[in-house]
């Protein structure tokens, strides 16, 4: 059966009183510097191109980032491609092989690439000052863009995976794609990759106010328990992982540790997981991950459609300690939605997860292998035995999600960028 995915607008604003609870949360102060840095660039044509309305990271950044955008003044739109299942089968293929899994991208699919991005070209805005590209499925629209318009923009690329540096002659294929962009965009200086294309860092971020990020009445977080078939949270502690089913987020090491707390403290696992147009693995891994826990007691997955944004939000409010025992990662937002909400969370200690996490003060780190299996066990002991201890690492998290990882943050960012892209300002981006 095809998946509905729900709609997004594309064309959404956020009005004043948005803008003001942002102030609220990060202060006046905060707010008129976003406004100060918005002015140069009240009516830029600036288009945002990824793969996905709905689920996963990206999406979800891009969500709240252009209504932002919008409201301060900024001409912002947001366009997806469209492609066949072959498509975003190579896709995820070429996504899987730049994190360091080795599978050889076959020729078909490369034709394939091409091709979907020749159809899509026309999405391109040829009125748009700057063109901002998200991951590789889009990369290639570059390439058809007129000598004429091209001259007249400035081409971007954000890249939100964790590059692995193992396989030089993928990363080759995407290398001399990329030098064709005024700039490339990477989520930690740990993936800066040695092309010839000026590189610069923009951490990713949450949006406090987003219906996955804002306060829930702890009743309908209840509620919400409930309803998906959760035991009472004061019987059995909830430990929650988020994320789609993905070969390189670590489901199979937080069920093996679970299966070790478990045997001495009552407790319960929640994995929710979703799929994303874009993402062709989901259905083959939750049945994988349904086959292994067939058989556990206390183990529930959830496959939710990707809008299931309050849900998750009280699944992360409701759990005791949050799970992310990621192989690779280019960031993990779920690791700072989390932490916003006062959680500690056990991170893989790969990618973008240690820039949040800093061992054993706001959260823990654990080595992104079977060997992180133990120590995520012990670790998951100690929160659950010591629940003062747990809430302290749950305040730490949260300020820190609040000095460094909120939308704000990332818009402030963006702005500055545009300005020296567009040579507003003096000198070229800095690493963050
Ligand atoms: N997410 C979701 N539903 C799911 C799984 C994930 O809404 O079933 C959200 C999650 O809350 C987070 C984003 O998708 O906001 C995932 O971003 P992250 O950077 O953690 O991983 P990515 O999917 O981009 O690799």
């Amino acid at each position: 059966m095809a998946i509905q995915y729900p709609k997004v607008d594309a064309a959404a604003v956020f009005s004043e009183e948005r803008l003001a609870a942002y102030a609220t949360i990060v202060g006046k102060g905060e707010m008129e510097e976003l406004y100060r840095l918005a002015e140069p660039l009240r009516g830029l044509k600036l288009q945002q191109i990824n793969s996905a309305r709905c689920g996963g990271g990206v999406a979800e950044m891009l969500q709240s980032l252009i209504p932002f955008e919008r409201a301060l003044g900024l001409d912002a739109s947001w366009d997806v491609i469209t492609g066949p299942s072959e498509f975003f089968i190579y896709t995820k293929t070429l996504h899987n092989f730049l994190q360091g899994k080795p599978r050889v991208p076959d020729l078909v699919g490369t034709k394939i690439y091409w091709d979907t991005n020749r159809a899509n070209y026309k999405l391109v805005r040829e009125d748009a000052d700057v063109v901002l590209v998200h991951d590789p499925q889009p990369a290639g629209l570059i390439k058809f863009v007129p000598e004429e318009v091209r001259e007249r923009q400035k081409w971007l690329w954000r890249c939100h995976i964790h590059l692995s540096h193992e396989y030089h002659f993928v990363l080759d294929f995407m290398r001399t794609l990329i030098e064709e962009y005024d700039l490339a965009i990477f989520s930690s200086g740990k993936f800066l990759p040695p092309w010839g294309v000026p590189p610069t860092v923009i951490l990713p971020y949450i949006d406090p106010l987003s219906d996955k990020n804002k306060e829930l009445p702890p009743e309908q977080v209840r509620e919400i328990c409930w309803e998906y078939g959760l035991e009472r949270l004061d019987k059995k502690p909830l430990l929650l992982l988020v994320s789609r089913f993905d070969p390189f987020k670590g489901h199979a090491y937080a069920i093996e540790a679970f299966k070790q707390v478990r045997k001495e403290i009552t407790c319960q696992l929640l994995m929710v997981g979703g799929t994303a147009s874009d993402d062709p693995e989901n259905e083959a891994i939750f049945a994988q991950l349904q086959e292994q826990v067939k058989d556990l007691p206390d183990v529930r997955l959830l496959n939710l459609p990707p809008d299931s944004h309050i849900e998750i939000n009280a699944f992360q409010r409701a759990a005791s300690v949050i799970l992310q025992p990621s192989i690779k990662e280019g960031f993990g937002l779920t690791v700072s939605e989390g932490m916003w909400k006062e959680k500690p969370v056990i991170g893989g200690d790969v990618g973008g997860i240690p820039g949040q996490i800093t061992d054993g003060y706001n959260g823990f780190l654990v080595s992104p292998s079977e060997k992180g299996i133990d120590e995520m066990a012990q670790r998951i002991k100690y929160l659950l035995l010591n629940p003062y201890f747990a809430r302290e690492m749950g305040k730490r998290g949260k300020q820190a999600v609040k000095e460094r990882f909120l939308i704000t943050r990332g818009i402030r960012d963006e702005l500055r960028l545009l300005q020296k892209v567009l040579e507003l300002r003096r000198g070229f981006p800095t690493l963050a």
